[in-house]
């Protein structure tokens, strides 16, 4: 892919206290931005992939969704968690946002992709307004789908958008028990914010925050949603954030 724009190494100063939250009336406009390290932005289709991904799942009636490809990172490790864990990537997207650093961050959501593994956690990490997470290889081999209201295979590339929806729900506000499961033509179907927790033995809610209670036998077949439940969006309709006003 041809590279638009090089940001040079993360910071290299650990420090989550760079950022300044803002807070605004509940937005209308919602901004995204998408980063890819080197190993990612390696991987031909990933920008349309995750472009669709991103507006496929955030696009509802009460705002308009702006994303856009923000640059490539170069990272130490391609670890998905790390560029958030280690406070690397929090720092530079406050460094950006201060006029500092040569990010140019999103107003809302500034997420980082890595090609890190996705087998074992963490593979992802966020805080508010700032996630990182792996998987580049699986987010390139994606079929971008053509009605994101319809239930997805459970395949390693779907469970890793969903995995990126994931970070995304976090960075404004989202907990993983606004995430809801249902049984849909005999399989367990699950939104991001669960997404596969609901299939981990340590997994003991047995209702969303908002209280629709979950099927408890989740064994017969599994299917993933790309758009955020009924109680997600209940809270994503107040949010009211931002890293700039
Ligand atoms: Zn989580």
């Amino acid at each position: 892919m041809k590279r638009r724009t090089f940001l040079g190494t993360l910071g290299t100063v650990s420090s989550l206290g760079t950022l300044y939250y803002t807070t605004r009336e509940p937005v209308s406009e919602l901004e995204v931005r998408f980063f890819l390290s080197e190993g990612a932005s390696d991987y031909p289709g990933i920008e349309r992939r995750v472009s669709a991904y991103l507006e496929g799942a955030l696009e509802y009636p009460f705002w308009s969704v702006d994303v856009s490809m923000g640059g490539i990172v170069s990272t130490p490790t391609e670890d998905g968690a790390d560029p958030v864990r280690t406070g690397r990537w929090p720092f530079t997207v406050g460094a950006g946002i201060t006029g500092m650093g040569d990010a140019n961050p999103a107003r809302d959501v500034n997420v980082l992709i890595t090609d890190g593994q996705m087998s074992k956690a963490p593979t992802g990490y966020a805080i508010p307004h700032v996630a990182s997470v792996g998987g580049a290889r699986h987010l390139a081999s994606l079929e971008i789908p053509t009605d994101f209201d319809v239930y997805d295979r459970y395949t390693r590339s779907a469970l890793t958008a969903q995995i990126l929806l994931h970070e995304v729900g976090h960075t404004l506000g989202l907990r993983h028990e606004h995430g809801h499961i249902e049984r849909h033509e005999g399989k367990t179907a699950v939104t991001p914010m669960v997404s596969a927790y609901a299939w981990d033995d340590e997994f003991d809610a047995t209702s969303c925050r908002c209280g629709t209670t979950y099927p408890t036998d989740r064994d017969a077949g599994r299917l993933l949603s790309h758009r955020f439940s009924d109680c997600a969006l209940e809270r994503l309709t107040a949010y009211a954030g931002g890293l700039r006003p």
